[in-house]
């Protein structure tokens, strides 16, 4: 029964946009041949327009189709909305599509002009229905007679496709925002080149980390020695490759709830829970090695220096981040492709 409805849900929602169409198109089809039979040629023209206009995608450009799709039925919404109102007065209800108009153009228009123009256009006619249907009515008082049998049908009928359609837009806004805020959560805590944490991320885990009291443990700082020279020699490319790899090789090392982040341009920091210094020291030579023995490109290898150390009692993480640079730094100085823990 589930999986019925996730196969319903997932066939609508890649095709909710033809459907709605197509339904629409139908729907104007009809009402050409009502109007015609009950004598109200005006509206039986008008609904022949938007049948013209439910067919317009088939022959529009390709290019931004979407967009001017949506336009194009937003417009016909609006002036079937409010030119029917006029003709048939208040009490058949088409003027009850007009309502949403303000609000979905809103979202759904990515045009500023084009957004304001719909959002003030059915504002403006939504203003308008009531004086528009009263003035309207000493002309068409021959085409309401004809309507009254009718009105109560269509007004259920208009509400019902009204409220379902926007029950349809309330989910689909729904389940887009939410992966909009997933989308952005990600985004925010990921770097983009290597998929792994990033610094914004770090803090995060460091503040609640502290707020549990949890931050105790070793830092790994790891640096790729003479990363400037891969870029010079092969290319940034090449470059952007080999810090893909140094990611994809550490990240198969460390344990899924270690933290691991790139923590700026070809260095990376790793800190362990509750890990002793010399556990943590064995394991940053376990990853240098396996760095110095990973391919990252056309069989060339690249090796890094490491910094090592664990958070003392009574102090912050900050002062023992500090000390992983300078054991970094001593690597470096000293021959480089080597751990120094302390
Ligand atoms: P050392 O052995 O002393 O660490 O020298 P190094 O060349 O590795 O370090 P240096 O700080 O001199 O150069 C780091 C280079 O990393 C400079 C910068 O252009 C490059 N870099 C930083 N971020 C990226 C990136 O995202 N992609 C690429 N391709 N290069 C990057
Ligand atoms: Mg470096
Ligand atoms: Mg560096």
């Amino acid at each position: 029964m589930k999986a019925t409805f996730e196969k319903i849900k997932r066939i609508y929602s890649a095709s909710s946009g033809p459907i709605f169409i197509v339904g629409c198109f139908w729907i104007h089809v009809w009402f050409v041949w009502f109007f015609l039979r009950i004598g109200i040629i005006p509206i039986a023209v008008l609904s022949t327009i938007s049948c013209i206009v439910y067919l317009m995608p088939l022959v529009m450009k390709k290019e931004n189709l979407e967009q001017n799709v949506i336009f194009l039925i937003f417009c016909e919404i609006a002036v079937f909305s409010l030119i029917s109102t006029m003709i048939l007065s208040m009490r058949c209800g088409f003027f009850i599509y007009c309502l949403p108009l303000p609000l979905t153009s809103y979202i759904e228009i990515n045009d500023t002009r084009r957004k304001k123009l719909l959002f003030l256009g059915a504002t403006v006619a939504m203003l308008l229905l009531v004086p528009l249907s009263d003035l309207a009515g000493r002309f068409f008082s021959v085409y309401r007679q004809r309507m009254e049998p009718y009105n109560y049908m269509f007004l259920l009928g208009n509400f019902f496709v009204v409220v379902a359609s926007y029950g349809m837009n309330v989910y689909v806004y729904m389940k887009r925002r939410e992966r909009m805020v997933k989308e952005t959560k990600y985004n925010s805590e990921h770097d983009a080149l290597t998929g792994i944490h990033n610094r914004t991320y770090f803090y995060q885990y460091v503040a609640d980390a502290v707020r549990r009291d949890a931050f105790h443990g070793c830092f790994i700082m790891v640096d790729i020695d003479n990363f400037k020279k891969i870029n010079d020699q092969y290319g940034h490319d090449v470059g952007d490759v080999a810090l893909q790899t140094v990611a994809r090789t550490v990240k198969e090392k460390v344990r899924e709830n270690d933290l691991f982040v790139r923590w700026g341009g070809e260095e990376f920091v790793i800190f362990i829970e509750k890990i002793s210094l010399e556990d943590a020291e064995d394991k940053a030579e376990f990853i240098r090695e396996a760095l110095a023995g990973t391919e990252y490109h056309d069989s060339k290898y690249l090796t890094v220096s490491v910094g090592v150390t664990e958070i003392r009692e009574e102090e912050g993480y900050e002062t023992a981040l500090k000390r992983a640079d300078e054991n970094l730094y001593v690597a470096k100085t000293t021959g480089k492709n080597k751990v120094v823990a302390s």
